[in-house]
């Protein structure tokens, strides 16, 4: 469904990214773990259409979306929810919510919001209170529901536990089984690690630009060579 080969992506002089390939099929949940700075988000980032990359191929849905502009590559079925929630926070639920569903037609945005209340009762209760008003996991729980309300094909998360208390780390993974079970197809990039190898059919695990390993989420778990790189050396 989602193909990536040989990407490439630069700051500057500087690769953040070098010759990444990845694949995603439909139905699956795939892990993309490794250190800080190993290239996550700009791997995220790169297929999104938000940084320009140098060199590779990105296809998806049997079309080349290399390179195409970031509200192209929704339209066509790609969300991503992005590191740090980047909710809006003068806006009340309902209307980030009605944000997200800006690429889809007036008809199909109703249903939709009663769906998303109904997947995510907290949301529901803080329906009309302004976003910046509400905690950490509420917030993480509006902005996964905010890029559902695109109808993607295939949802990326950016470190959707980054910063939430144990006990809300559990309701992000909670969560992740829940869409998995509705058949949805997740990219996450996580530094939780095990968590993400444990919820995850395959992962890829990136250090310093590269990919330097794949395999489904058991054989990952196995292979203590690794360790090093998972927690970040
Ligand atoms: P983290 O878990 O810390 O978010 P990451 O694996 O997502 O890490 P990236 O954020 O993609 O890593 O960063 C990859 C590399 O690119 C790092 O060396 C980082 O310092 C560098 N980098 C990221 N954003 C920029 C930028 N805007 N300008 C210059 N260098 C950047």
């Amino acid at each position: 469904m989602l193909e990536v080969k040989g990407l490439t992506t630069k700051y500057g002089a500087i690769s953040a990214l070098r010759d990444a390939s990845l694949s995603v099929g439909e139905g699956e949940v795939i892990g993309l773990i490794g250190p800080n700075g190993a290239g996550k988000t700009t791997l995220l980032g790169s297929i999104a259409g938000l940084l320009p990359i140098d060199s590779g191929t990105i296809s998806f849905d049997g079309a080349d979306i290399t390179s195409a502009a970031p509200d192209k590559i929704v339209r066509s079925g790609l969300s991503l929810v992005p590191e740090h929630r980047r909710i809006f926070a003068d806006m009340t639920v309902e209307e980030n919510l009605k944000i997200g569903g800006v690429t889809i037609s007036a008809a199909e945005r109703g249903p939709l919001l009663i769906e998303m209340s109904e997947l995510f009762p907290v949301l529901q209760k803080k329906w009309s209170t302004a976003a910046g008003y509400l905690s950490g996991g509420e917030a993480q729980q509006l902005a996964i529901a905010r890029a559902l309300m695109s109808k993607p094909k295939v949802v990326m998360m950016d470190e959707p536990s980054l910063g939430l208390a144990p006990i809300l780390v559990d309701q992000v993974f909670d969560l992740i089984e829940t869409l998995r079970s509705q058949g949805r197809t997740i990219l996450v990039v996580e530094q939780n690690a095990t968590r993400m190898l444990k919820a995850a059919d395959r992962a890829y695990v990136l250090r310093s630009g590269e990919v330097v390993a794949t395999g489904t989420g058991e054989e990952l778990l196995e292979r203590s060579d690794l360790f090093d790189t998972f927690v970040g050396g």
